[in-house]
């Protein structure tokens, strides 16, 4: 038995087509079965054309207020972790702590490491104005304390409380960013961040979520970060004293270290395992961009840190400035810096790029830390200040620009946890080169000094290495022995420039994966049809600033009739890859994961056997399927889609060609849109599928395949009651799955286990290839039909289907006849209107799901409408033959699970192998696929412009 398993289709959730009509959507509302609770989710008036307005950001004096507070707040907080890299020398030498050296850096960045992802949780789950003043509040009591410090431990103490505080205002800053005004904005605003004061955030805090002590301590993943830090601070202990203190192969250096693997496997494990309750939630680093930035981050911070703390010192020790000097020199740095943030904000809005501002800080960053390399005795002051002005330069252009890929591509309280996962990277890698670059340099220092100024006692050389080395050693020993203890100094930083030059370089190499979003010519994207796969398209399409996508829906409200809809393992993994908050749409739907399926025979010799099963663990601890109430799925998908981006009412009628290539998309209530690209999500009737095929064409109509289905939706206890206790269960959800003769039965679970979704199929010879619809089975033909099944199920049947003398049933259609194409020009078709199926292997809403994230992938890459028209063709080619070869097998499975023409027999014979039917389908490495239709994209582009 293949361990890759997941359920049949569970024949659910229902709908109903009834002949003749296009719209419906709207008739399944008032045709359902009676069951299932259509949702309403949001209207809009009828309108004449889009309008694009921005919802409830704060504008004017007030968002001028916003900035100007959170400018103050990050200049703080900014200035502590540079100020600190000029005045360490004279610290060091007033409190005779050279061996503190990297402590002051890395207790700074070390608590402001480890608490990155507690403000990121904090943030998402808490009101976002008292947690950045608390922020704030804290960063000034470590400030008071290392200002008051009266010795070197005291400051250390000092830091690591402020670097605490540091954490949650730089989160928070870019947070209320993010809230207070459109993505388009943020680049330019995010280079001048701004403030607290007066800020209505239009998010609602969560506060008043109740939520017990345990789940907050796992929501905050507390064990998490309580083991990250003993773990980071081994390493840093190791780094210090490896090499310096003791040998590298003594047994502290030893210990420490293994207790830092040891830790950091566990923390690992735990971040793996939990989920999203994780400190970095492996689905964010899943997000290519958002790995990418956090590289970027670790690689240009690391650099950063590293120059900020050691030119100083080469300023003090070899230069022989004061801290002062020092301090007015590096601000041929900063004040680059400070001019470049702006600049390279107000470039990304302009082009609508931000990876070009990240590659010029990478290229810019490598060759200022290039010249320092020939930092030496008496280099001149040209020298020196071109490359600090170019390392300003290089960090002003990169350094922000990498906040920006969570504000674009992630929503909701994921730009939190993104830009937490970013300062996490930012700040593990200052508290790690720090201690790396003090590691190498003191081992460096000792070889050079042995050689170089043999006469030089090293331990009073490093007591000086602060500021006037020169005049104190020239006190101590003659000129020769000064000349070589600087030259040993020059030597002993070269190590450290080469590890921010290599940094500088690294920083480069994710370029390639991070989002091109360009927002300047928007592509102008319409939906038609508000079911799964529109809902999830435009979901997926809201990342891209780009794209200026609307969706248009013929019924009154965006809602789905029906029950259940099983999201079988490749669905997940495509709304996994959509982006986080797609995937806990599915949760916040209260959708139920199916521990296992279990397929019986229910008639004839071997009844009550099972055909075939598999369960959670049986698939190596891969998902299988969850099944979700198709209303609260639908409600979820578009709850955080902007209410003027979506029309309810809008039957599409007819579309026309207009100038410039672009599309007048006609409705039914004489009211026209203009876009680029138009993709028909209307459904199995689709009114698109016949623009792009021709109305004349076979494969426009779809084929009634001869079975009908019923089903019912029962509170859970009512359907447990009926079905049996084993079978119905909760903290061992299965999906059960009776195989008859001509007859078929599932049920399963949902609504975070308050319901029971209950349904029974049959075939009808009669009715395969006429043009019904919809039709009502009586009570007494059920009967008939289930007389000789098990006797629960007889029993379970009867009490939950037959108490009324009739029940509304619907048959299942398919497109029978294959389409020869989903795409004509810059019109394309996905879902149901390009490929409906049956539902016996609970693939249609997964194949939409799939559709949506390859389009939106390839769409996302499209930088024109010439090339939105090539991701079509590139979705075409890459979808068809999969989703065909799906509609296909789901035809056979139902021939199978129906008993019809002895076909489950060798099935019967040989259990354990009818669920391999499903492999093909859920096995599906949903990411490659994505990534096969990209590069079939980038083809066709390179065979366009050959
Ligand atoms: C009984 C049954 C059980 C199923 N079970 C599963 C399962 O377990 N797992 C699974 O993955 N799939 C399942 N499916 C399949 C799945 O439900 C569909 O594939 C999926 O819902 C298709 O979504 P869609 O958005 O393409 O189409 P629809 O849900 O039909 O949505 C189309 C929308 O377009 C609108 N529309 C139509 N015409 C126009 C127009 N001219 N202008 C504007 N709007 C228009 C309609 O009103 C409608 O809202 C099942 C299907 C059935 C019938």
């Amino acid at each position: 038995m293949q361990d890759s398993r997941v359920a049949p289709e569970n024949a659910a959730a229902e709908r109903e087509h009834p002949a003749g009509t296009t719209d419906s959507a709207e008739k399944r509302g008032t045709q359902d079965t009676g069951h299932a609770t259509p949702a309403p989710i949001r209207t809009t008036p009828p309108a004449e054309k889009s309008e694009e307005h921005e919802p409830d950001y704060p504008t004017g004096l007030k968002l001028f207020m916003i900035g100007l507070g959170l400018c103050f707040a990050v200049l703080c907080s900014n200035l502590d972790r540079s100020i600190l890299g000029v005045a360490t020398p004279q610290i060091t030498t007033e409190f005779g702590s050279f061996g503190d050296i990297g402590w002051y850096g890395s207790a700074y960045l070390l608590t402001s490491c480890c608490s990155q992802m507690f403000f990121g949780k904090v943030y998402a789950h808490f009101d976002v104005k008292r947690i950045f003043l608390s922020a704030l509040a804290v960063f000034e009591i470590g400030s008071v304390l290392c200002a008051a410090a009266p010795s070197s431990d005291c400051l250390i103490v000092g830091r690591a409380v402020a670097g605490l505080g540091a954490t949650g205002i730089s989160t928070g800053a870019l947070l209320i960013i993010s809230r207070s005004m459109p993505v388009s904005q943020r680049p330019k605003y995010t280079a001048m961040i701004g403030a607290a004061m007066g800020v209505r955030l239009p998010e609602k805090s969560r506060q008043d979520k109740a939520i017990s002590w345990a789940q907050f301590a796992r929501k905050l993943d507390l064990v998490g970060n309580i083991i990250l830090l003993p773990a980071v601070v081994c390493l840093l202990l190791a780094l210090q004293w490896g090499g310096t203190i003791y040998a590298w192969n003594n047994w502290r250096c030893i210990l420490l270290l293994c207790i830092f693997g040891v830790v950091s496997l566990v923390w690992a494990v735990i971040q793996v395992r939990g989920g999203d309750n994780s400190t970095v939630p492996m689905r964010l680093l899943k997000i290519r961009s958002i790995l990418a930035a956090t590289w970027f981050a670790f690689c240009i911070f690391g650099m950063l840190f590293i120059q900020s703390y050691y030119v100083p010192i080469w300023f003090q020790a070899v230069g022989g400035d004061s801290a002062y000097t020092a301090g007015i020199k590096l601000l041929a740095t900063t004040a680059e810096m400070t001019v470049f943030f702006p600049i390279a904000g107000l470039m990304t809005t302009a082009m609508g790029y931000y990876v070009p501002s990240m590659i010029a800080g990478s290229v810019v960053s490598a060759i200022a830390s290039g010249l320092m390399l020939r930092f030496g005795v008496g280099t001149s002051t040209a020298y020196w200040a071109v490359a600090l002005v170019l390392s300003g330069v290089g960090f002003g252009f990169g350094g922000q620009q990498c906040m920006m890929v969570p504000q674009t591509i992630l929503q909701g309280d994921d730009i939190a946890l993104g830009t937490s996962v970013i300062m996490f990277a930012e700040t593990l890698s200052g508290s790690v080169f720090l201690a790396v670059s003090e590691n190498v340099f003191e081992t460096r220092l000792m070889r050079e000094l042995t050689v170089r100024a043999p006469a030089a006692n090293p331990a009073a050389v490093i007591a000086n290495r602060a500021s006037g080395l020169r005049s104190a050693m020239s006190k101590l020993y003659d000129p020769q022995t000064v000349d070589g203890i600087l030259d040993s100094f020059v030597e002993a930083l070269q190590p450290v420039w080469i590890t921010g030059l290599v940094l500088a370089a690294l920083s480069l190499i994710p370029w390639r994966d991070t989002v091109m979003i360009p927002d300047s010519a928007p592509i102008r994207v319409a939906i038609s049809g508000g079911g799964l796969a529109g809902a999830s398209l435009i979901r997926a399409l809201l990342k891209y600033s780009h794209i200026d996508v609307h969706i248009f829906e013929s019924s009154a409200a965006f809602k789905e009739a029906g029950m259940a809809v099983g999201v079988t393992r490749n669905a997940l993994a495509a709304l996994d890859l959509m982006g986080s908050s797609a995937a806990q749409c599915l949760e916040r739907a209260g959708a139920v994961a199916m521990r296992g399926v279990r397929m019986l025979l229910a008639e004839g010799a071997g009844a009550g056997s099972v055909i075939d099963e598999a369960d959670y663990t049986t698939s190596g601890g891969q998902r299988l399927t969850s099944i979700v109430h198709r209303a609260d799925f639908l409600r979820e998908l578009l709850a955080d889609v902007p209410q003027e981006r979506m029309h309810a009412s809008k039957k599409l009628d007819r579309v026309e060609e207009g100038p410039g290539q672009s599309l007048t998309l006609h409705f039914a209530d004489g009211t026209t849109h203009e876009c680029d690209i138009l993709v028909g999500a209307d459904g199995i009737h689709s009114t698109v599928r016949k623009l792009v095929l021709g109305a004349d064409d076979p494969a426009v109509s779809p084929r009634n395949s001869g079975m009908w289905t019923a089903m019912t939706l029962q509170p859970y206890a009512a359907a447990q009651a009926s079905i049996g206790e084993d079978a119905v269960n909760f903290d061992d959800p299965y999906e059960h799955v009776w195989v008859g003769r001509a007859s078929f039965l599932i049920h399963n679970l949902l609504g975070n286990g308050q319901l029971v979704q209950f349904v029974i199929a049959a075939k009808e010879d009669e009715a395969e290839g006429s043009d019904r619809w919809v039709r009502t089975v009586s009570a007494e033909e059920i009967r008939k039909t289930y007389q000789n099944w098990p006797p629960h199920l007889v029993k379970a049947v009867d009490s939950l289907l037959c108490q009324q003398p009739e029940h509304p049933a619907m048959y299942l259609w398919e497109h029978h006849i294959p389409a020869r194409t989903y795409v004509s020009g810059p019109i394309a078709i996905m879902g149901d209107a390009a490929h409906a199926t049956t539902p016996w292997q609970s693939s249609g809403g997964g194949m939409s799901l799939e559709d949506s994230l390859v389009l939106s992938t390839l769409l996302g890459r499209a930088t024109t409408p010439a090339e939105a028209r090539l991701a079509l063709q590139a979705y075409d080619q890459v979808r068809r033959p999969r989703t065909q070869r799906i509609v296909e097998s789901s035809r056979v499975t139902g021939a199978i699970l129906t008993g019809a023409d002895g076909l489950a027999q060798p099935y019967v014979k040989e259990p354990g192998t009818l669920l391999r039917r499903w492999d093909f389908i859920i096995d599906l490495d949903v990411e490659q696929h994505a990534k096969e239709a990209v590069e079939l994209m980038d083809q066709l582009k390179r065979e366009g412009t050959a």
